[in-house]
């Protein structure tokens, strides 16, 4: 990372009314890899679609026992330096709003407040039927005891939750029903491929970018527009883009500010130059 792009970083912070907009690589340091690493390596992943967990009970049995076993490490999962540095510009007032397309919640369990979950939340659970929400920990337990012994050697999980795994490994894998209907297809609060985020959700995001002085894109590649997007809508109101991410983003051509390196120390540096250290547990 070179100084002069630090110290323009920096800058572009301490102006204040910044609006982050978070991905993957931000959650890295957290154990929980990215779909793309830094050495730009494309993981074969492909992402649950929508339309064939809603029409295919099959997929959808693969994708239950998939998550099941990746859920382990999302939930054991805690937040790391580049999430507590947010938190800590956003209660030094610096920040104008918090978007992530990450499904973890570890922006929020590093204290952050108000951060808009773009693609929703791991954690929790819907039945599509009766439209019942349960937390992932209980599910998790009625599928440990629809499933005994169940258990497989997980070589990477991705930040969906899903984990690579041949289809034999998860034969005979038994799904549940809604505890509460009896009967309703559950599935996970995020937003699968294929499936639109809600309108007012994307509406809320367009209208924190809108009034941002600057946007910060922190660990995104920018693949999927439904991230994207936010860059356009910068660009196109004039808004400055700064993007600090390892490796190559699909929204360079529109950045003001470019910087390829860690998040953790980096947001940290920041941090420190512009935000009062973190209260002292108590
Ligand atoms: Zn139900």
């Amino acid at each position: 990372m070179s100084e002069d792009a630090f110290q323009a970083l920096t800058a572009l912070v301490a102006a204040g009314d910044v609006v982050v907009l978070s991905g993957a690589g931000l959650s890295t340091e957290s154990g929980i890899p990215d779909y793309r690493g830094p050495s730009g390596a494309a993981r074969r992943h492909t992402p649950m679609t929508y339309q064939a967990f809603t029409r295919d009970p099959e997929a959808r049995r693969r994708y239950w026992a998939r998550s099941h076993l990746g859920w382990r490490t999302i939930a054991g999962a805690v937040p790391n330096d580049g999430h507590r540095a947010v938190a800590r510009l956003q209660r030094a007032g610096l920040l104008g709003g918090v978007i992530t397309q990450n499904v973890d919640g570890l922006h929020t369990a590093a204290g952050a407040s108000g951060v808009i979950e773009l693609h929703g939340r791991l954690d929790e659970v819907t039945c599509l039927d009766c439209g019942n929400a349960t937390g992932r920990e209980e599910l998790h337990r009625r599928l440990d005891e629809a499933n005994p012994g169940f258990d497989a050697a997980v070589a990477h999980v991705n930040p969906d939750g899903d984990v690579d795994l041949p289809d034999e490994a998860v034969s005979g894998f038994r799904t549940v029903d809604c505890a509460v209907c009896g009967a309703g297809m559950l599935k996970p609060d995020v937003v699968f491929f294929g499936e639109t985020v809600p309108a007012a959700r994307v509406a809320d995001c367009f209208a924190l970018v809108e009034r941002a002085r600057a946007l910060l894109v922190l660990g995104s590649s920018l693949t999927v527009m439904s991230g994207r997007r936010f860059v356009l809508r910068a660009a196109k109101h004039g808004i400055p883009v700064g993007i600090v991410n390892q490796g190559a983003t699909r929204g360079d051509g529109y950045a003001a500010l470019r910087l390829d390196a860690p998040l953790g120390a980096t947001l940290t540096a920041v941090a420190a130059r512009l935000a009062a250290p973190a209260p002292a547990p108590v």
